[in-house]
C-alpha cells in the first residue's frame, strides 16, 4: 500500500512542477550577444600558468599526461642550468579533451588550469591541437601566490638547500659519527 501512495505522491509532485512552469515567463538568453558569466571553476579551455615571479610553472613531470583518460597531453621535458625543469614542447589535443579536470587535479605546481572559456569550436579539427605557445599565459590563474620552487626543496636560483618554505637546514652528517 505504501508503494501505491509513494507512486501517487511522485506523480502528483511531477505534475505540480509542470503546472508551476506553465505560468512562468520563459527565459531566453540571447547567446552570443549575451554571455552569462560563468564560475571561475568552470571547466573549459586549458591554460599553462606562470608563478608570481613570471617563471613557467610547468616542470614537465608528466603527471597530467599520465592521468588524462583520453591521452591528449604530450610533452618533452628539459632542464635549465639553474636546476629548473621545463617543457621543451607541450601539446594538448582539444579535439579529444573531455574537460574532466583530472590534469588540473594531478598537477603539483598549479601550472595546468581549466578556464571558463568554452568558445573553442572549430570546423578544422587539426586547429584544435594547441602547442605550448598557444597554452602559456602571462598570469598565475586561480592560484596567484604559489611558487613550486619555494616549497620543493630543489636547489635553484629561488632558494638554496634549507631555505625553502618549511624546510629545515641541512644536517651535518659528520656530526652524527661516533
Ligand atoms: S581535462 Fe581531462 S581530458 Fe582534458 S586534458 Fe585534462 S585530463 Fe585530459
Ligand atoms: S602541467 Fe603540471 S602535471 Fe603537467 S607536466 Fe606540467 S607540472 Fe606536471
Amino acid at each position: 500500500m505504501t508503494d501505491v501512495f509513494d507512486a501517487i505522491k511522485a506523480i502528483g509532485s511531477g505534475f505540480a512542477t509542470t503546472f508551476r512552469h506553465l505560468f512562468r515567463r520563459p527565459i531566453t538568453e540571447g547567446y552570443p550577444e549575451y554571455k552569462r558569466p560563468l564560475p571561475e571553476r568552470s571547466r573549459a579551455r586549458i591554460i599553462l600558468t606562470r608563478d608570481p615571479d613570471g617563471g613557467e610553472r610547468c616542470v614537465a613531470c608528466y603527471l597530467c599526461s599520465a592521468v588524462c583518460p583520453v591521452s591528449c597531453i604530450s610533452m618533452q621535458s628539459a632542464e635549465k642550468s639553474d636546476g629548473r625543469r621545463y617543457a621543451r614542447w607541450f601539446r594538448i589535443n582539444f579535439g579529444r579533451c573531455i574537460y574532466c579536470g583530472l590534469c588540473e587535479e594531478a598537477c603539483p605546481t598549479s601550472a595546468i588550469q581549466l578556464t571558463p572559456d568554452f568558445e573553442n569550436c572549430r570546423q578544422d579539427i587539426l586547429t584544435l591541437v594547441y602547442e605550448k605557445e598557444d597554452l602559456l599565459v602571462d598570469h598565475c590563474g586561480k592560484d596567484p601566490a604559489y611558487n613550486f620552487y619555494r616549497h620543493a626543496g630543489i636547489v635553484t636560483r629561488e632558494a638554496a638547500k634549507g631555505e625553502h618554505i618549511g624546510e629545515d637546514p641541512p644536517v651535518n652528517i659528520k656530526s652524527n659519527l661516533p
